[in-house]
C-alpha cells in the first residue's frame, strides 16, 4: 500500500496598478509591447524600484494566514535564457522571502480541519509572453515585470480531495484579500502540482515530479490521479527507479496524461545571485498598518454565521467559498431577509435560476437587496412562497423595479386580512352545510376540503395560515 504526497506552488498574480520594478501599467493594453519601459525591456542601465503596493499586499497574505512577515527581505536573481525574458533572468526572492511560515486550515469532508503549512510567500516578476504562428514567433513584453507572489506549501497534502481543497481556499483567500483577481481562465491564478508516492509507513519521501501550470481545480485531481497510478505501477513492476525521476511533466488536457517535458534543474542549475540593483527590502510601519487591514475571512465567516446565525455547516461553507456570495448573502440580511430563508433563498432558487440562465453571481441580474426584501415579504406573508418563485422569475427576466410595485402589478400580494378571509369562509361553508355537519361529527378530514375551497375561492391569494386558523376559529 502506497501513500501519496502532494505539494503546490501557487502563481498569484497581484492585481497592483504597476509592474513589480517599473510604472508601466498592468492593465490590458491594445497593442503588444506598448505596457513596457527600459526597466521591464531590460535596457542597459534602467534600474528597477520596488512596488511597494505588491510588497503590501504579500504581506497581507502573510498577516490573513498566520505568517512571519519579513520586516527586510532579499531579491535574488534566477538565470535562464528564454526570449520572453529580455534580461535573461527573473528577479524573485530565493534567500529570504517576505513572507514565511503560514498555514491554510482545509475543510474535509468528515468535518474535521486540516492544517496545510504554507512554507513562503515571495514576490517575483512575470515573463512575457511567446506567441508561435506557423513558422515563426512573436515576443510580447506587456506582462514582463508584472507582479507574482508565489506562494509554496509544504508536502502536506495526501491525496487529490485535499488538495483542491488547499487551491480552492487560498484562491478565496486571495480574492476576499482582493490582493488578485486570481482568474483562473486568464492566468492570474496558476498552479504547479508536485507529486510522489512512498510505501506506507516510510518515512521518507519518494522522488517527486511537478507538474506545470495547471489551469483548473479539475485538472489537477486528474493529474494527481494519473501521476499515483503511473508511479504506483512502476514501484510494482519494480522499475521505479528508471521512471520516476525528479522532472517537469506536462499535463495533457486532450490525452489525460502528464508527459515529460525536460529534467528537473536544481537551484545551482539556475546561477542564483542576489540582484546587485536592488536593496533589501525593508518594510515601514506604515506599509504594516496597511497590510493588517484585513477583512473577515472564509473560517470566520463560517463560525459566525453557524453560531450567531445558526445556519448549517454545510451551508456555511458553500456561502463563504465565494465572497461574491458571501457578501450577497450578508448584503440579504441587511434588506430584512432571516438568515435560514435566505440561503435557501440564495442557495436553491436563486442559484439553481443563475445556473440554468447561464449567469452566475458576478452578473446575477437580481441583486441582494431585492432578493432580501423578497424573502422579507414571504416572512411576513405580504406574498406566498409560491408568489415568491413567480416573482423571483420575472425579476430574472426583467430590470430591477421597486418590488412593493411589482408585487402590486403581478398581482401577488396575500390576502391576510381576517374580514376579506372570513367573508370568504363564510360562503364556503353556507355552500356546503351537509359537509359541515359531517366534519361536526368527527369526520376531521374534511378540514383539507374547506382550506382548499377558500385557497380556490380566493385565487390562491389568501394566506394559507390565516386561513387555517380562522376555519378553525369558525368550525369550532
Ligand atoms: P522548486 O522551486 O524546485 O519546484 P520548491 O522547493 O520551491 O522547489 O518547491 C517544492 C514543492 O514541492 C513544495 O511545494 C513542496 O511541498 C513540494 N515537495 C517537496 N518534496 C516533495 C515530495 N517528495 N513529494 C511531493 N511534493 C514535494
Ligand atoms: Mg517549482
Ligand atoms: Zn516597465
Amino acid at each position: 500500500m502506497f501513500e501519496t504526497v502532494i505539494g503546490l506552488e501557487v502563481h498569484v498574480q497581484l492585481n497592483t496598478k504597476t509592474k513589480l520594478f517599473c510604472s508601466c501599467p498592468t492593465s490590458f493594453a491594445e497593442h503588444q509591447n506598448i505596457n513596457t519601459c527600459p526597466t521591464c525591456l531590460a535596457l542597459p542601465g534602467a534600474l528597477p524600484v520596488v512596488n511597494k503596493e505588491a510588497a503590501i499586499k504579500a504581506m497581507r497574505l502573510g498577516y490573513a494566514i498566520n505568517a512571519n512577515v519579513n520586516h527586510v527581505s532579499n531579491f535574488d536573481r534566477k538565470s535562464y535564457f528564454y526570449p520572453d525574458s529580455p534580461s535573461a533572468y527573473q528577479i524573485t526572492q530565493l534567500t529570504k522571502a517576505i513572507v514565511q511560515k503560514g498555514e491554510v486550515f482545509i475543510d474535509l469532508k468528515d468535518g474535521t480541519q486540516k492544517r496545510i503549512g504554507m512554507t513562503q510567500a515571495h514576490l517575483e516578476a512575470d515573463a512575457g509572453k511567446n506567441m508561435h504562428e506557423g513558422d515563426h514567433s512573436k515576443v510580447d513584453l506587456n506582462r514582463a515585470g508584472t507582479p507574482l507572489l508565489e506562494i509554496v506549501s509544504e508536502p502536506d497534502m495526501r491525496n487529490s480531495d485535499e488538495a483542491v481543497a488547499y487551491l480552492k481556499k487560498l484562491h478565496a483567500t486571495v480574492r476576499y484579500l482582493d490582493i488578485s483577481d486570481a482568474n483562473m481562465q486568464e492566468g492570474s491564478f496558476r498552479c504547479d502540482v508536485n507529486v510522489s508516492i512512498r510505501p506506507k509507513g516510510q518515512e521518507e519521501y519518494g522522488t517527486r515530479v511537478e507538474i506545470k501550470n495547471i489551469n483548473s481545480f479539475r485538472f489537477v485531481a486528474a493529474a494527481i490521479a494519473y501521476e499515483v497510478q503511473r508511479q504506483t505501477e512502476a514501484y510494482e513492476d519494480g522499475v521505479y527507479e528508471q521512471e520516476v525521476r525528479q522532472e517537469t511533466r506536462l499535463w495533457n488536457v486532450a490525452e489525460g496524461v502528464t508527459k515529460s517535458m525536460r529534467g528537473k534543474e536544481e537551484a545551482a542549475d539556475y546561477r542564483y545571485f542576489p540582484d546587485p540593483d536592488l536593496r533589501p527590502l525593508h518594510v515601514t510601519d506604515e506599509m504594516i498598518v496597511e497590510a493588517k487591514i484585513i477583512p473577515e475571512l472564509p473560517d470566520a465567516k463560517v463560525k459566525r454565521y453557524v453560531e450567531e446565525l445558526g445556519i448549517k455547516k454545510e451551508d456555511a461553507l458553500v456561502i463563504t467559498s465565494d465572497k461574491e456570495m458571501a457578501y450577497y448573502f450578508e448584503e440579504m440580511l441587511e434588506h430584512g431577509a432571516v438568515a435560514k430563508t435566505a440561503v435557501t433563498w440564495l442557495t436553491s432558487e436563486l442559484l439553481g435560476r443563475l445556473n440554468k440562465a447561464g449567469f452566475s453571481m458576478g452578473n446575477t441580474p437580481v441583486d441582494a437587496k431585492a432578493l432580501g426584501i423578497l424573502v422579507s415579504k414571504i416572512a411576513d406573508s405580504t406574498i406566498s412562497g409560491k408568489g415568491g418563485k413567480d416573482l423571483l422569475d420575472y425579476m430574472m427576466e426583467n430590470e430591477s423595479r421597486d418590488i412593493d410595485a411589482l408585487i402590486d402589478e403581478l398581482g401577488l400580494a396575500q390576502v391576510s386580512d381576517d374580514g376579506a378571509i372570513l367573508a370568504i369562509i363564510d360562503e364556503i361553508l353556507a355552500a356546503n352545510q351537509d359537509k359541515v355537519e359531517q366534519y361536526k361529527s368527527g369526520k376531521d378530514k374534511l378540514f383539507g376540503f374547506f382550506v382548499g375551497q377558500t385557497m380556490k375561492a380566493s385565487k390562491g391569494s389568501a394566506n394559507p395560515g390565516k386561513v387555517n386558523e380562522l376555519l378553525k376559529q369558525r368550525l369550532g
